[in-house]
């Protein structure tokens, strides 16, 4: 485990997370929405050209280049549209009426759109405008060729890998799972949601919050309620989220009394990589292992909990899932205003990022320290703060932790 005399720095942390998560185990997967996100494990090669045939990318009139003087007329010999096969082959002074997506016939190079000619009477066609030859047709085997790789280990399935393994004839494909992931809250004083807290009780409000953004990072969520804090309590359910393949717990882990968990957890054979990490809010953050389940103790602040759970668990999910590029989603945006601010360690402040007309601006917003969690829902990322006693410009830069998808 790191040495405490110096505090561990958040990137060093992560490396010791990275370095433990291992992605898991292919395993076939059936090839529905639900799909989305997921790593291919295989390389995917097609079983068929596409286009399987030269292929009209107008609608309008198949001929060939060699006749296309402008003012010519042609004879109008058959009909095609998609799905058809052309029965005639295009002679010299002939053409075909076809439609978008339907095979060229045989003889024809170019297809004239529609637009650019005008029917004449007894199924003869004027062609008014020059068209280039092999104009409008895709050729067979452009897109892709039968055998050839069309998608890679490592490609990540979004929506145009989905269809494009749909057009080579995959229903499954081997990718890695998603993780599994427990949730559990611990504390005395914690009740849930649907309760009325009695004196000296609060609300669990990490358990949704860590729930959400498992499922946001990529992790298959499991909540496993509330922990008291006594041995028996922390022991059956912390030994019940060691099965799954992350156990994220939050409170007990700090240096309190009652902050029995870092006990429980070398009692149930975790083994700890490093406890405490120089940031602020979160400070007392675990990380330790058992097998290969990752073991997360996050401090019971809210906002410390959440901060953890991005630069710690979601590295460690996207490395699980089989995720190339695993560290937190960070980013540099100029500060919007004047901005004096004295910590004693890098902290990760609440902060609104906006795009401007010169770039990205973030503006730290109102916060009143690691229990505020209301004060997050008027942030979208967090600004890195240096420690010291800094009297910090506008548009000045600063590392920016991105939470959220969407622009500002
Ligand atoms: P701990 O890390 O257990 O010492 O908790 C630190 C602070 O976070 C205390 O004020 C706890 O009441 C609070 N806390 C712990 N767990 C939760 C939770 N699930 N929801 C909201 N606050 C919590
Ligand atoms: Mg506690």
């Amino acid at each position: 485990m790191a040495e405490h005399g110096e505090l561990l720095a958040v990137s060093d942390a992560q490396g010791i997370v990275l370095r433990h998560a291992q992605p898991l185990p292919p395993e076939e997967t059936l090839l529905t929405p639900a799909a989305l996100g997921l790593v291919l494990a295989e390389d995917v090669a097609s079983d068929v050209d596409m286009p399987p045939f030269d292929k009209a990318m107008m609608d309008g009139y198949a001929v060939r280049a060699a006749d296309l003087a402008p003012g010519a007329a042609l004879a109008v010999i058959e009909e095609i549209t998609a799905g058809q096969t052309p029965e005639r082959t295009i002679g010299p002074g002939q053409a075909a009426r076809i439609m978008t997506g339907a095979p060229i016939p045989g003889g024809a190079d170019t297809v004239v759109q529609r637009e650019w000619a005008t029917p004449l009477a007894e199924l003869r066609v004027r062609i008014d405008r020059p068209t280039q030859a092999g104009q409008n047709v895709m050729l067979r085997g452009r897109e892709m060729r039968c055998g050839e790789t069309v998608l890679g280990t490592g490609s990540v399935l979004r929506p145009q890998e989905l269809g494009t393994l749909a057009t080579v004839g995959r229903t499954r494909v081997m990718a890695h799972p998603a993780p599994r992931v427990a949730v559990l809250s611990t504390g005395d004083e914690i009740v849930e949601a649907h309760e009325r807290p009695g004196p000296g009780q609060i609300r669990n409000g990490n358990g949704p919050t860590l729930l959400a953004q498992v499922q946001r990072a990529g992790g298959a969520p499991h909540y496993l309620g509330i922990a008291r804090d006594n041995v028996a309590s922390l022991r059956r359910l912390i030994g019940e989220g060691l099965q799954a393949h992350v156990l994220v717990l939050s409170g007990g882990v700090s240096a309190g009394k009652l902050d029995l968990v870092p006990g429980v957890f070398a009692e149930l054979g975790v083994q700890a990589h490093f406890h405490k990490v120089a940031m602020k809010p979160g400070k007392p953050v675990f990380f330790g292992t058992r097998g290969s389940t990752l073991v997360f103790g996050l401090p019971g602040n809210p906002v410390s909990a959440l901060v953890c759970l991005e630069l710690f668990v979601r590295p460690a999910i996207r490395r699980l899932r089989g995720h190339e590029v695993a560290g937190a989603w960070m980013t540099e945006a100029a500060l919007a205003e004047d901005f004096p601010y004295r910590t004693d360690r890098p902290t990760y402040h609440p902060a609104r990022l906006e795009r401007s007309s010169d770039g990205w601006r973030v503006r730290p917003v109102p916060w009143f320290g690691s229990p505020d969690l209301r004060g997050l829902t008027a942030a979208n990322a967090f600004v890195v703060l240096p420690a010291g006693d800094h009297q910090h410009r506008a548009g000045q830069l600063f590392p920016v932790l991105r939470v959220e998808q969407e622009d500002a």
